[in-house]
């Protein structure tokens, strides 16, 4: 017989790290929005890996992609060229508007890359006295894993107890211009860049107020600061544009992606920049054995061209709206459960009152719609994120509105 859902999560409790608090459900095969667990039970997904599966599981241009690439040829290194690499390259800068890119494979690397790049530029460019570069980040960020990624963050159970955090960083609220611009005022003279999410997806589907990233993107070039958006998990359609920056006509100077750059297919991530930029970048000062390699490069080409065949900003801007919709009914008649839904195209949130749960957690509703075949995760105490692949139907975005309602209507 093979492994069962319960032998399955006491292996991996046993051997694996415990550096995860998982709903306990156990993927063993997925296509679209639909995934099932070993016992065959199936699952609408709706957290889509942290937005990695935008295209949706199994997308087959994709996974032919991934075959077909697969058989011929799957790494070079980059101490040599390969056939696919430059292909990704001009089809990325082109439909983002950059004149380059620089491949990476997941997130936290693209992180690392863009801010790397932007202490060279700080030195070379901006002339910024040797070791003396500053970043600038937002409270409630998250950029990943890594040490420069945690550095960039507030204390949190991400960073505590993993110090001493990286010097040259500095930290503002998230969404207050006012607070940015005096840190500018103070500090910009070795200032090398602002680092932020567009919409802060961990911190739970944080928006900031109207007009914030127009005002960033004028401090920033009245301060000589490069603008880095990491659009890790907000970009590639997700939000209903390309990139979350397009809802405010804003052009960062970098862009990070990640993610639905490899459908969640493989881990390939990317940092845009323009050429003036990027060159301060010379060959030997930064790479990844694996970046750029022709099997990723295969999947982020296919991965690319299934956003701009199958529409995928309008659908996440229509099915988005939809589902805001419809939670939004369901907050009418359970005012004292639910404080708020919210969101932009398909990256949505909704928070709980907790003092309306009782002694119950968002994580105690998850595990309520999971019982009702939704799959989602909570980002803290009380938010539950909503961000199913962006090829979901009205029909499941429905069975999932009609779960949530259950769930609480069940206690
Ligand atoms: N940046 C943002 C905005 C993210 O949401 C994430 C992952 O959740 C990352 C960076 C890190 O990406 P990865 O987990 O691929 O390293």
């Amino acid at each position: 017989l093979p492994p069962s859902t319960e032998d399955l999560i006491g292996m991996e409790h046993k051997f694996s790290a415990h550096n995860y608090h998982p709903v306990p459900v156990v993927f063993a095969k997925a296509k679209g929005v639909e995934v099932w667990d070993p016992e065959g039970r199936k699952y609408l997904d709706f957290l889509s890996a942290y937005s990695a599966v935008n295209q949706g599981h199994g997308n087959q241009k994709i996974v032919d992609a991934l075959m077909e690439q697969a058989q011929r040829l799957t790494l070079s290194s980059r101490a040599f060229h390969n056939d696919k690499f430059p292909i990704l390259a001009k089809m990325l800068t082109t439909m983002f508007g950059y004149e380059m890119m620089l491949p990476m494979n997941t997130g936290a690397e693209g992180v690392e890359t863009a801010l790397k790049l932007a202490r060279k530029w700080g030195y070379e460019k901006k002339g910024i006295a040797k070791d003396e570069a500053v970043i600038i980040s937002c409270c409630g960020c998250f950029h990943g894993r890594t040490m420069a990624a945690i550095s960039m963050s507030c204390d949190n159970e991400a960073t505590r107890g993993f110090g001493p955090s990286l010097p040259g960083q500095l930290k503002v609220d998230f969404g207050d211009v006012n607070a940015l611009a005096k840190l500018l005022e103070e500090n910009g003279d070795k200032v090398a860049a602002f680092l932020f999410e567009p919409i802060q997806g961990e911190a739970g589907v944080v928006l900031p107020p109207d007009g914030y990233l127009k005002k960033v993107r004028e401090l920033c070039t009245k301060h000589n600061v490069l603008m880095i958006a990491d659009e890790i998990q907000t970009g590639i359609a997700r939000t209903g544009r390309l990139l979350a920056c397009d809802w405010e006509d804003v052009r960062p100077d970098v862009v990070i992606l990640g993610k639905a750059l490899g459908a969640g297919v493989l881990p390939v991530s990317a940092v845009l920049a323009d050429s003036d930029i990027m060159l301060c970048i010379r060959p030997g000062e930064h790479g990844s054995t694996f970046g750029g390699n022709p099997l990723a490069s295969a999947v982020g080409i296919a991965a690319l061209e299934v956003v701009v065949e199958e529409d995928l900003c309008k659908r996440a801007e229509e099915m988005g709206a939809e589902l805001r919709e419809q939670l939004q009914a369901v907050q009418k008649s359970h005012p004292k459960l639910i404080k708020e839904v919210r969101g932009r195209g398909l990256l949505n949130a909704v928070v709980l009152h907790q003092k309306g749960l009782g002694n119950a957690t968002a994580y105690d509703v998850c595990i309520g719609l999971k019982d009702r075949g939704i799959l989602a995760k909570p980002t803290h105490g009380n938010i539950i994120r909503l961000s199913p692949p962006l090829t979901i139907k009205s029909e499941q975005i429905a069975q999932a509105t009609k779960a949530f309602r259950d769930v609480l209507e069940s206690d």
